[in-house]
């Protein structure tokens, strides 16, 4: 079990993936925050998230019998922090960004192409 549904706790394997159970999908930011909570996405190590996979399966049997969760707000607060900075990450941020990290050997490879292509003439 990797993530819970937030609308009827049956596992999925994404926070952000549709429910086979009830076809319920986090759209908007709040129950994106809610499914990541209610996934082993919450914590970054192996041990942090093993030791929530069993309160994860409590939460689940919690949602299937009705019951509300409540969410840690410190916790829901830095997922949706998390969520802002992933979405202020714009394409063309990423493309410099790649840009930049490989425009010297780039550089570097024609180069040496040039070179070649000079001492094969000759
Ligand atoms: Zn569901």
């Amino acid at each position: 079990m990797y993530a819970v549904c937030l609308k009827c706790g049956k596992s999925k394997d994404a926070p952000y993936k549709r429910c086979s159970e009830c076809g319920f999908k986090p759209a908007d930011d709040d129950s994106m925050a809610k499914s990541v909570y209610l996934s082993l996405g919450r914590f970054d190590t192996r041990a942090e998230q093993s030791t929530y996979e069993y309160k994860l399966r409590e939460l689940a049997t919690e949602i299937r019998s009705g019951h509300e969760i409540a969410f840690d707000q410190v916790d829901m607060d830095r997922l949706r922090r998390q969520k802002i900075e992933v979405d202020s990450v714009s394409d063309a941020g990423v493309l410099r960004y790649l840009l930049r990290v490989f425009f010297p050997g780039l550089l570097f490879l024609l180069i040496l192409a040039g070179v070649l292509i000079v001492l094969k003439l000759l």
